[in-house]
């Protein structure tokens, strides 16, 4: 059984983290989505929240698992027996990031390597930042996010203006 775990903030997830999804689920046998819990960077949304919807927005898949670590990539990829780590790539800027991050992870864990998935073309310019901004100024972010997302932001928005 080939286990990939795709880690990330997904604050919240995007249909360009969908599409890294949906292609990874089409090479492993498993995927595990692990919500990155990171008390240094502030979240909009909780955990439960980000993971609730990626459930739903995954429920078209079977062989996905989502959950919640926090600490240390290299621990939690032994505990799950896992033979990779996926991340999504955009642009030259991701790559530099990303670049890092796997030989870091090389070191820690050698028996695990990092696969690296290209965003599509459309999704080139998605980000959970730029989305959440556009939310915010009262953009249409239909055509960005999974309905529930898009759902999830308007309320939250509403709640914290009062
Ligand atoms: P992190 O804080 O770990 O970067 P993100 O949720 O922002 O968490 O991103 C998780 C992964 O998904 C990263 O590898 C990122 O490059 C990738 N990713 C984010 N947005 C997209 C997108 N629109 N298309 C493809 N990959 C993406």
């Amino acid at each position: 059984m080939r286990v990939a775990v795709y880690p990330g903030s997904f604050d919240p997830v995007t249909n360009g983290h969908i599409d890294i999804i949906e292609k990874s689920s089409r090479l492993f046998d498993r995927i595990i989505i692990a919500v990155v819990h990171n008390v240094t960077k502030k979240a909009l949304f909780t955990l439960d929240e980000r993971v609730a919807f990626i459930r739903e927005s995954t429920q078209h898949l079977e062989n996905i698992e989502v959950d919640c670590f926090s600490g240390l990539l290299a621990n939690y990829l032994r505990e799950k027996k896992a033979c990779a780590i996926v991340r999504g790539l955009r642009s030259m800027t991701d790559f530099e990031y990303e670049m890092h991050m796997a030989m870091m992870n090389k070191r820690l864990i050698p028996e695990v390597d990092t696969i690296f998935i290209m965003a599509n073309a459309e999704h080139v310019f998605v980000s959970s930042s730029g989305v959440k901004e556009a939310a915010l100024l009262g953009g249409d972010v239909s055509s960005l996010v999974p309905p529930q997302v898009k759902i999830g932001l308007e309320q939250k928005y509403k709640q914290l203006r009062g």
